[in-house]
């Protein structure tokens, strides 16, 4: 659904639930990270767009009420109740902890809305690695921004949103999610520097080239505690190295000091310094629209996260294979896993008139391969949150 079709069905679902039409719409993007994968926590960068699904939340004020009052439009979801006259703290349901640490973080800086109803409505889709969570709790500082015509600062508004997560959801995240789904911009992508946090938007106007986004639908579970073991791998590499963290670093220094660490931190860190490197040329190629360049460096991506860094999987891999065996015949200029690893979601480069078949040939394939449905769809880079009404 476009944002317009967005506005009128949350619109109607609102009346439908609470029997008057809602005063504000807001909504927030997910995000799929086109390259520059476990470079945030090494201080370097990475390079997101804004995806044309949303959370979307319509509310109005409840008078008589002190609680804001959240209901989802998916019928499993159990509705929230957040009592404002109480100090803020996580509880249940489990969900309700990203609005709930993002309203404490809005009542902290004077951003109190009162009372709400309000309906919740979400095209992300939720684990899937495309950031429902940062869509979540973008939507709900952007609504409270609507009710109350405060505006916070695009930044503090992200790091607030980052904030939520960390500590009322329990999940140590990085800054790119929260930060892409405020600041994205239609037709452009985010760079973005993790250590200065510094943002550089990246136009990429041509509508010649589109991105798809496959989500394998397997998620394996040694994702959390791999994920510290590879934090871990990269300390060690930047402390061997002397650099206060391996953005500082060069593949040159690396291979000079290859002989004093274990192999596997020398391919972690090669990764990451590769990693780095790639997202700069990344972003240059898109300025330049120069699609077989930035779909060289997608699959270059991939080899090292496949590789070198270990956190791809069977199915990921095999998604970037049938890609690769499309190539730039068929349309594909580059494909890569996203996200942290081990499932979730693959992002290809790929021309726009070819879209359908790509993906028709990927989803045959892919479920030949591995006795799964993928889901996929195209995006075109969209802008980041808005205020639909009021
Ligand atoms: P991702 O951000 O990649 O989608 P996460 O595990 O970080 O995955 O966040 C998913 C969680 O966010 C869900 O399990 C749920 O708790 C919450 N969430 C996101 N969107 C919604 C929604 N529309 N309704 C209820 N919960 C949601
Ligand atoms: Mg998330």
């Amino acid at each position: 659904m476009t944002l317009p079709e967005l506005t009128d069905y949350v619109s109607r679902h609102f009346a439908r639930t609470y029997g008057r039409p809602p005063r504000w719409i807001a909504a927030a993007p997910g995000r799929v990270n086109v390259i520059g994968e476990h470079t945030d926590y090494n201080d370097g960068f990475v390079l997101p767009m804004a995806i044309e699904r949303y959370a979307v939340m319509a509310t109005d004020s409840a008078p008589s009420s002190s609680s804001i009052s959240i209901r989802d439009t998916s019928e499993g979801v159990e509705p929230a109740t957040i009592d404002l006259s109480l100090p803020v703290k996580p509880g249940k349901p489990k969900w309700s902890n990203y609005p709930r640490g993002v309203i404490a973080g809005c009542l902290a800086r004077g951003i109190n809305p009162g009372g709400l109803d309000v309906l919740l409505h979400s095209t992300v889709p939720l684990g899937g690695g495309l950031s429902s969570s940062a869509a979540l709790e973008v939507c709900t500082a952007t609504l409270l921004e609507a009710v109350t015509g405060k505006k916070m600062d695009p930044v503090e508004k992200a790091l607030l949103c980052q904030q939520a997560e960390h500590e009322f959801a329990g999940v140590p995240c990085g800054i790119m999610d929260q930060f892409i789904s405020v600041m994205g911009r239609e037709n452009h992508l985010l760079l973005l520097d993790c250590r200065s946090r510094q943002t550089d938007l990246v136009p990429m106007n041509d509508p010649s080239v589109a991105l798809l986004i496959i989500n394998t639908n397997v998620k394996h579970e040694l994702g959390s505690g791999e994920y510290a073991k590879r934090r871990a791998q990269c300390e060690t590499a930047a402390k061997i190295l002397r650099v206060p963290s391996l953005r500082d670093a060069d593949p040159d220094a690396l291979e000079s000091a290859k002989n004093k660490m274990d192999n596997v931190v020398y391919r972690r860190a090669r990764h990451v310094i590769g990693e780095i490197e790639r997202t700069v040329h990344a972003a240059e190629g898109i300025r330049a629209s120069n699609w077989p360049t930035v779909g060289q460096l997608m699959y270059a991506s991939h080899a090292s996260l496949r590789d070198d860094y270990e956190v791809s999987c069977a199915e990921l891999d095999a998604v970037v294979e049938i890609a690769e065996g499309i190539g730039l015949k068929g349309g594909v200029y580059g494909c890569r896993m996203t996200g942290g690893g081990f499932g979730g979601c693959a992002v290809a480069l790929v021309q726009a008139g070819t879209v359908e078949a790509v993906s028709k040939k990927i989803a045959v394939d892919y479920k030949t391969k591995t006795g799964i449905e993928a889901m996929i769809f195209s995006s075109r880079p969209a802008a980041g949150a808005t205020i639909l009404k009021g």
